[in-house]
């Protein structure tokens, strides 16, 4: 996903960019906005972290774009590509350094694992969305 904060600062272009520039490939693509209960369903595995409540109300407050990308050693790869969870952390060049601007508000989501990525894709896209 593509975060609130990334589309409001103008980002979708120049993280598609850097994205496909990578060598991934787009199979899924769409603007949405997620409601409450996605978002809360969406990152149920931190219901109990003390953040929970901010990272619903940032991640429903605006359009967000989810997509499926495709790569030998997507999750991984995706990982590096996107930096450190904070961007304070990130390293130079990744989508959080140039993009983000807080360990809450920081552009981007990308899947932890392939099953992970598996039911987030499944969460967003049905099967005639996935090319
Ligand atoms: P994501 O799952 O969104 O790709 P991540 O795997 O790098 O991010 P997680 O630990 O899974 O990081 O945290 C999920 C999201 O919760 C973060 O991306 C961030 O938006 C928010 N978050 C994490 N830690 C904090 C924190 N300490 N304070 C506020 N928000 C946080
Ligand atoms: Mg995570």
């Amino acid at each position: 996903m593509i975060k609130p904060d990334a589309v409001e600062n103008g980002h979708i272009g120049g993280i598609l960019d850097k994205i496909t520039s990578a060598g991934f490939k787009i199979v899924a693509m769409k603007y949405t906005q997620l409601s409450r209960r996605d978002a809360q369903a969406f990152y149920a595995i931190h219901k109990e972290r003390p953040f929970f409540g901010e990272l619903v109300d940032f991640m429903t407050r605006g359009p967000i774009v989810s997509a499926i990308l495709e790569k030998d050693n997507a999750v991984e790869d995706f990982r590096a590509l996107i930096g450190a969870t904070n961007p304070a952390d990130a390293a130079e060049g990744t989508i959080r350094k140039l993009f983000a601007t807080s360990i809450a508000e920081n552009a981007v989501h990308g899947s932890d694992s392939d099953e992970n990525a598996a039911i987030e894709g499944a969460f967003h896209f049905a099967g005639r969305e996935i090319f």
